[in-house]
């Protein structure tokens, strides 16, 4: 059994760093749409990009466990510099170490580790969302090089003025009757000609971390572009994604704890009928139920990332960590607005950034009702017999 508190020096470290190059900027990152340069490199100087790419290529190496704690406490301060750091990690280096080759590793790690360059994971297309095998997305090889149309959309990490490099899904067997089976994962880097950034998604929230639509016309990479298998890249993005909703869960425990925390400072300080609205037992249940789920959506998270360390399956409780924990985290944002009552409705104030940012956690990386219905199909085992 894991001891969850022997991480308790770690987080508090990465907790005062993030207080100190994250946190003063969320503000403003939300109202101008826009991460500056300055919370890139600062972020980039702690070796976050890199959380959990190998030392050799300049990453930190760190276990999921580490990893998860510091996109919680980067979603604390930020949502969306914290949705940057989840997608780079998890679903760019993870599956870049996991399914490349030597030279795919060699070339493109260091910019991933360093945050030079951000990687974006273009799974999503107007007709493929839940549905997400239903790739049209074409890639036909011509001589040396594959040449891709098609058009993604609601892509994170499309930041325009940042170095990118795309993982995409793309048909490359024509038979439509190979399905998931004709799908590979494509490297594109975004200066390629013909991959273009289409409209920049207007969000309800997480402004600053830029998702676009993406369009390939007649766009030409190298043969040798594929990452894992050819006709396996919907496996290889299924696997991304198990490592993704553990990171999703932690973003959305990060902005749950910080709803919390000011809730908890909002009852202590804020005087209604001449003493403070926590001498309110309706106000300490609501605390005391907010405290108790966030704490159990946290510990979902480590134990989905403990058994991603270990080496043992862990799509279920992946799964499980991302669907608790969003909701908890809406479910918490939406009590600590409650509990400030006009001044958590107030744009001024943190607490509707919060709100509006977590919403999306139940939304990307497969939405709750697939979260529910990956975890209900692997506990049901409808080929044994009764
Ligand atoms: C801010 C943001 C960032 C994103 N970033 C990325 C990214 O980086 N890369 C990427 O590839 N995608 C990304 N996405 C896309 C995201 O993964 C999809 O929006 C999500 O998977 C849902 O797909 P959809 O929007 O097409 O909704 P739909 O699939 O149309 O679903 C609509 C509703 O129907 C429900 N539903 C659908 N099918 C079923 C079913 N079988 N049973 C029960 N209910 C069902 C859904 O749960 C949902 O409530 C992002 C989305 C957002 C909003």
């Amino acid at each position: 059994m894991l001891d969850y508190s022997s991480y308790d020096e770690f987080r508090e470290e990465i907790r005062a760093k993030a207080d100190e190059i994250v946190a003063p900027h969320a503000a403003a990152i939300d109202a101008e749409d826009h991460i500056p340069d300055g919370v890139m490199k600062a972020v980039a100087q702690e070796g976050w990009f890199g959380a959990t790419a190998p030392e050799a290529y300049g990453g930190l190496a760190w276990d999921t466990v580490r990893y998860s704690i510091m996109v919680e406490e980067v979603s604390r301060a930020s949502g969306s510099v914290g949705v940057m750091l989840a997608v780079q990690g998890s679903l760019i280096v993870y599956p870049l170490q996991k399914y490349g080759t030597p030279e795919q590793v060699e070339h493109y790690m260091p910019g991933f580790a360093s945050g030079e360059v951000l990687g974006s994971f273009a799974l999503t297309e107007p007709g493929a969302g839940s549905d997400a095998g239903n790739t049209k997305t074409t890639a036909v090889l011509d001589g040396e090089e594959w040449v891709i149309n098609g058009q993604k959309c609601f892509i994170t990490n499309t930041k325009r003025d940042w170095p990118g490099i795309c993982f995409a899904t793309v048909r490359t067997d024509p038979d439509p009757s190979a399905g998931v089976r004709g799908v590979s994962s494509l490297v594109v880097p975004a200066e390629t000609p013909g991959f273009n950034y289409g409209r920049k998604e207007n969000k309800m929230g997480l402004h600053g971390s830029d998702t676009s639509e993406i369009f390939f016309e007649d766009c030409r990479v190298p043969k040798d572009s594929v990452l894992g298998e050819l006709n396996e890249g919907f496996k290889l993005f299924m696997v991304a994604l198990d490592a993704g909703r553990i990171s999703i869960g932690a973003m959305a425990v990060g902005l749950g704890q910080a709803a919390l925390d000011l809730a908890i400072k909002h009852a202590e300080t804020r005087h209604q009928f001449g003493k403070p609205l926590g001498v309110q037992q309706a106000i300490q249940w609501k605390i005391a139920e907010m405290a108790t789920k966030v704490r159990a959506a946290r510990f979902l998270v480590y134990s989905a990332a403990a058994r991603k360390d270990a080496g043992l399956p862990y799509t279920t409780e992946a799964a499980m960590a991302k669907y608790y924990a969003a909701e908890v985290g809406r479910l918490v944002a939406s009590d600590a607005v409650q509990i400030h009552g006009g001044l958590g409705y107030d744009k001024s104030y943190p607490l509707e950034r919060i709100y509006r940012d977590v919403k999306l956690d139940e939304i990307g990386e497969g939405t709750s009702e697939i979260q529910k219905i990956v975890i209900g199909r692997n506990l049901i085992n409808l080929k044994r017999k009764t």
